[in-house]
């Protein structure tokens, strides 16, 4: 019988009452190794009414009893790494040394939100006025939401619920369908750690899910990573239900290249920031913008190490670039190369057909390398979201700014330069929110934020850092006399006497 996996509702796995299921596929051998439960109305409401019942008591609780699970959930997490890894690798297809990578910065996370003491502390003035002091706190949103894509099946999840569960939020997560099974691992770690039942609850679902949680009225926010169509769909569904939303979006991220650049150092980069996890990460290079004169040479230096690269199973430790995640994305992403090669762009390298050996039936693309693109083409607008990497040659380093500047995401970008000057104008004059100077993929650490600018983010707060404790907690402003005597009444708007 094919495994099926649940809910995580009220501290227990359940099937809850929806009958519908959906597949989950190996994409190393293309065949169907789980099947996942998808919410339906009811059970949206059954994990929200779990995530209400447990929220004043978390709420309530000190903040080193919070501190005291988050700290004994990083142990947990810590010493499964190794088999969260291989569900990564079993459901999503990248390499499990990428897997790893992914768990260990989802885990920076949670130890980050080990120091919320010190996060939440609020700000105080004495004597504001005579005999009068200001101070603030900031308290939990309530229930709060998390919708998350497929690509990172442990980071993202762990980009949310860790800090707005240290902030005295609880939490319904809405993994995506595809790779599931890694969150209800997570939950079930936590719920060892001695995480009360209710404050994390991890709902199966697809798009029937995330809009009956969007419209409930006890979430009082949400958290969205995705691509651009939804991500802009949740972030006017919830806010039109008058909740709090960040939804952070897709990307088209180009790399820089200057002629004064290292062009090995750049094409490394390049090659395993385009192709690492196959292309399928948010930060993923999909565009080198090749400016002036040694534009050959690095194609050429990219094309090399392209072809050596080396993709299979990700359970093979000598593969470096797994299958794609499904056969539906395989097909579009070869559509896109044939697009490419019908609009006149150069394939340099070709990764359409290919298949390793006693794999024939997974969901494979080779790494594919174009250059000679231009803007209008479809591989040049679209996310691809696969292993595509596309060459674009800029005359100057101003029409190269031009480029990253106009397109319409703004996720992330890197520069390579042995330039500090051209660098810093670059960071500086850049429509983009995560910037690399010789660094391919700037992924910020847990204590700084993560978001893009356009339309890779809908709202106005990042994740994690600073700003994912302020979107999940609510400021408020106290103003506090203690009188001796009574004052008498006074029409006047108040001032600092
Ligand atoms: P997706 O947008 O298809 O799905 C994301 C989530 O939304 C899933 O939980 C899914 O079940 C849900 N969903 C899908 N269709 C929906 C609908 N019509 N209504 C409501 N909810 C719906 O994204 P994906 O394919 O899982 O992930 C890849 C995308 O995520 C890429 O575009 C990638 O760039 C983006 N991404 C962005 C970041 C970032 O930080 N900006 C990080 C990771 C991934």
């Amino acid at each position: 019988m094919t495994e099926l996996v649940q809910h995580w509702i009220d501290g227990a796995r359940t099937s809850g009452v929806s009958a519908r299921r959906s597949d989950i596929f190996q994409p190393a051998t293309g065949e169907v190794a789980r099947q996942v439960v998808l919410a339906d109305q009811s059970d949206v409401d059954a994990a929200v009414a779990s995530a209400v019942k447990a929220s004043q008591d978390w709420a309530e609780g000190s903040l080193s009893s919070r501190v005291r699970v988050l700290f004994k959930f990083r142990e947990l997490v810590d010493a499964h790494r190794d088999e969260l890894a291989a569900l990564i690798t079993a459901e999503h297809g990248k390499v499990l040394s990428d897997a790893a990578g992914e768990v260990q910065r989802g885990l920076e996370v949670v130890e980050f939100a080990c120091g919320i003491p010190q996060l939440l502390k609020g700000e105080h003035s004495e004597q504001v006025s005579r005999g009068i002091d200001a101070y603030s706190i900031r308290q939990p949103l309530g229930v709060v939401a998390g919708i998350t894509p497929f690509n990172f099946p442990v980071m993202v999840p762990m980009w949310m619920f860790p800090i707005a569960i240290a902030c005295g939020n609880t939490f319904v997560l809405k993994p995506s369908d595809r790779d599931p099974s890694a969150s209800l691992r997570l939950a079930e770690l936590f719920s060892e750690a001695g995480l009360p039942p209710g404050v994390l609850n991890v709902l199966q679902g697809d798009a029937a899910a995330v809009n009956a949680l969007l419209a409930h009225p006890d979430v009082a926010g949400a958290s969205f990573v995705g691509s651009t169509p939804i991500a802009k769909h949740v972030y006017a569904t919830g806010t039109a239900a008058g909740k709090r939303v960040q939804a952070l979006g897709g990307a088209k991220n180009h790399m820089v290249v200057l002629p004064d650049a290292d062009i090995a150092g750049a094409a490394d980069a390049a090659v395993s920031a385009g192709y690492g996890s196959a292309g399928e990460r948010c930060m993923a290079i999909s565009v080198v913008v090749a400016v002036g004169d040694s534009a050959d040479e690095l194609v050429e230096a990219i094309a090399e190490r392209t072809r050596a690269l080396k993709t299979g199973p990700g359970t093979d430790p000598a593969s470096q670039m797994g299958p794609v995640v499904t056969g539906a994305a395989r097909d579009r992403i070869v559509s896109y190369v044939d697009a490419g090669v019908e609009a006149g762009a150069r394939l340099v390298v070709d990764g359409r057909g290919f298949a390793p050996q006693d794999h024939e039936e997974g969901f494979w693309v080779g790494p594919t390398l174009f250059d000679g693109v231009t803007p209008e083409m479809s591989i040049y607008t679209d996310e691809i979201f696969g292993p595509v990497l596309a060459v674009v040659r800029a005359d100057s380093f101003e029409a190269a700014l031009e480029l990253v500047n106009a397109n319409p995401y703004g996720n992330g970008t890197a520069i390579f330069t042995a330039d500090g000057l051209a660098a810093r104008e670059f960071q500086r004059r850049v429509t983009v929110g995560m910037v690399g100077i010789n660094v391919p993929i700037p992924v910020p650490m847990a204590y700084y934020s993560f978001g893009g600018w356009k339309d890779s983010l809908f709202g106005d707060t990042h994740v994690h850092g600073a700003e994912g404790v302020h979107f999940y907690t609510r400021g408020k402003a106290v103003t506090a006399r203690w009188p001796r005597q009574a004052h008498g009444v006074d029409l006047g708007f108040p001032t600092h006497g």
